[in-house]
């Protein structure tokens, strides 16, 4: 018998009891005993929907995914997040021939959605801000590398200099009133670098439309939490260690934010005793080469976070900084060098702690 009837068939028997007016001195006990245990199972009742814990996983987006959210309607939004998850995918892969993306990589001028549309705008934004950095226009580099498709070589540098040409998100025009995206032959599009973030922040609002004040998304190493843990506290993210898969480099410690990582343990391939990795730098059309080997952003916006977390690593650290200090009131970072030297910049200072690596603040 479920809670709820347990509560039905009470409160059934209380009104009985009250409708043959019973209220002689036993009865009246009876009904107080029955009120009593009505109230505490409809406390115990409330309390474990509030506590209602679902967890679903998937992998999708090359990675695996998982969803912990917490609350009476936890199971409907987890279920709804995974929908979420799948409809994205579908839209955003290069790889998917029939994908948003893979007809505008086919067909070079087609009329796009909103969420591409904003994507290519946020994008374009993020391009700018780093110098080109990030650039979603690396599609065809990436191709050659192998990335996507796992047929993995090492193009040598007349084909890697051909390539570069090709990558340049200024060529890429977007008519707002007709919404229609227009890239020239050789250019080709790859979100691969901001669709997680994105598809992180949609699985957040699906959340919120359930009502869910606790959840932690954790999307292959990008990570949203929603609200706060169960008890109020902070939800407690832990950042990979680049050098080993199996540690930490620390714990950092948020509420209501995402907490997204870049780094080249995360995909890459060996050739010749050497590793080639996966954020390719649109200068060179090489692997990033900057001294840094994770990059972490902390920002509410995840889309941001994840485009970010991609340019920041190609950029190093120096420019990293420099960047940072420009625009320090939208995001944090945690950077760990090749010397394995942690820098941690001061909105996150109190929240991060390391327990094997020196961590240096940035301001
Ligand atoms: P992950 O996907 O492992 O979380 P990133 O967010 O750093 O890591 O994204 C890496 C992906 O971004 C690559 O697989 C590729 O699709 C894309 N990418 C690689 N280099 C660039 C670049 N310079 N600008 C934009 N996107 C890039
Ligand atoms: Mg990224």
């Amino acid at each position: 018998m479920t809670l709820l009837q347990i509560m039905l068939k009470s409160l059934t028997e209380i009104i009985e009891l009250n409708g043959k007016r019973l209220m002689n001195f036993k009865n009246s006990r009876i009904l107080k005993l029955a009120a009593v245990i009505t109230v505490m199972i409809i406390a115990a009742y409330c309390f474990l929907s509030i506590n209602k814990c679902t967890q679903r996983s998937i992998f999708a987006m090359d990675t695996y995914m998982e969803i912990t959210a917490y609350g009476w309607n936890s199971k409907k939004a987890a279920d709804k997040a995974i929908d979420e998850i799948c409809r994205l995918e579908d839209m955003l892969s290069t790889e998917k021939t029939d994908s948003e993306i893979a007809r505008i990589n086919q067909t070079k001028s087609v009329n796009i959605s909103d969420e591409t549309a904003y994507l290519i705008s946020k994008s374009n934004e993020i391009s700018k801000s780093t110098q080109g950095a990030f650039d979603i226009t690396i599609y065809p580099v990436m191709r050659a590398w192998g990335f996507g498709s796992g047929e993995y070589r090492v193009p040598d540098s007349v084909e890697i200099k051909e390539l570069i040409k090709r990558v340049d998100y200024t060529r890429i025009e977007y008519d707002e009133a007709a919404h229609k995206l227009s890239i020239p032959d050789e250019v080709e599009i790859d979100f691969g670098g901001i669709a997680k973030g994105y598809t992180s922040d949609k699985v957040a609002e699906i959340m919120q439309q359930y009502g869910i004040k606790s959840a932690i998304l954790n999307l292959g190493g990008n990570v949203k939490a929603v609200g706060s843990k169960l008890d109020g506290s902070k939800w407690k993210v832990a950042v990979k260690s680049p050098c080993d898969s199996a540690q930490y480099m620390g714990i950092l410690s948020v509420n209501d934010t995402c907490v997204i990582t870049s780094g080249g343990y995360e995909r890459f391939f060996e050739k010749n005793g050497k590793k080639y990795h996966h954020i390719i730098d649109p200068d060179t059309g090489l692997p990033a080469d900057s001294g840094l080997i994770s990059v972490t952003v902390v920002c509410n916006d995840g889309t941001k976070a994840d485009a970010l977390s991609t340019a920041l690593f190609i950029m190093g650290n120096e420019k990293a900084q420099e960047y940072w200090r420009k625009h320090k009131t939208e995001f944090d970072m945690i950077l760990m060098d090749s010397n394995e030297h942690i820098y941690v910049t001061e909105g996150i200072e109190d929240d991060f702690e390391s327990q094997y690596y020196s961590v240096e603040i940035i301001k």
